[in-house]
């Protein structure tokens, strides 16, 4: 076990930062009664760049083991967070942090390795404030033509990450209707899918569907680094829907150069492979108005 004293106090300006980088604007977030924003419990213990983030030696010493026996890779694979009472400006925050389990030895798609749940204690003044639980696989990578991957099929497009707080999302890109969630305390619209709102904190919400118009809002073009099961180059747009919230998606029907700031595109269905379809946004259509 190894923990430490956060480096500073729970403190307004990093809550400032932290919900304009997030475009957080919840008012229980400012002013004189605010509290921080449970989400950034673990910023609280992090020793900046020259620190350890309370790393205990125990986990050196696991890290080196896995390395002597060729799990050299490492992949974060999910994080848990507990809160049990709100942090405010002020709060002098402590924290242990241990490792709380090691899987048995596991193959999955990138090689074989073991996940390692290291799960760190928040505390103020002795009283837990929250946990913080972080999970990563430490593997081999399978080799090419190697035991652990299957045979040279042809590469597949990367699944989504379904959980409970984007499923009905997925479930409306099965029926082939992109669905935006809409607070139904306040009726902010709100895209990626969230368990709450970010205006007026409300959990209660139900859906519209997108029209399928948008704007092609900025875009990129993807070149390098090549992926698996990618074709580069390709263009990937941040498109604006009609509805006025925006969403990443592969932007279709013109060559990749071709795409430009401001051009009108339509929603569209990619049959990606047997298992499923992604939203695509066809820049195709405007012409002729
Ligand atoms: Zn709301």
């Amino acid at each position: 076990m190894a923990g430490g004293t956060g480096r500073d106090p729970v403190n307004a300006p990093m809550i400032r930062h932290w919900c304009e980088a997030m475009g957080d604007t919840n008012p229980a977030y400012r002013g004189p009664d605010a509290i921080a924003p449970p989400t950034m419990l673990q910023a609280w213990t992090m020793g900046g760049l020259a620190g350890n983030d309370g790393r205990s030696p125990a986990h050196d010493e696991l890290f080196a083991l896995l390395d002597g026996e060729g799990f050299t890779s490492v992949v974060a694979t999910d994080c848990e967070q507990e809160y049990l009472r709100p942090l405010r400006p002020g709060d002098e925050v402590t924290f242990d942090a241990r490792v709380e389990s090691v899987s048995a030895r596991k193959t999955t798609k990138l090689g074989t390795g073991h996940f390692i749940t290291t799960r760190m204690d928040v505390r103020v003044g002795g009283e837990l404030a929250g946990t913080h639980r972080f999970r990563i696989l430490k593997y081999a990578p399978a080799k090419p033509g190697g035991g652990a991957r299957p045979p040279a099929a042809a590469p597949r497009r990367p699944r989504p990450v379904v959980n409970r707080d984007n499923a009905g999302f997925w479930e409306g890109v099965a029926a082939h209707r992109l669905l935006i969630q809409r607070c139904e305390r306040c009726a902010t619209l709100r895209f990626p899918w969230l368990p709450g709102c970010n205006a007026c904190g409300g959990d209660a919400w139900d859906t519209v569907e997108a029209c399928g118009d948008g704007t092609v809002y900025s875009y990129v073009v993807m070149h390098h680094p090549p992926f698996p099961a990618f074709d580069p180059p390709y263009a990937v747009g941040l498109v604006e829907l009609a509805e006025g919230v925006r969403i990443v998606a592969g932007v279709v029907g013109v060559p990749y150069d071709k795409v430009r700031i401001g051009m009108p595109v339509r929603l569209e269905f990619l049959r990606v492979d047997d298992e499923f379809d992604l939203p695509v946004f066809n820049a195709g259509v405007g012409s002729g108005g």
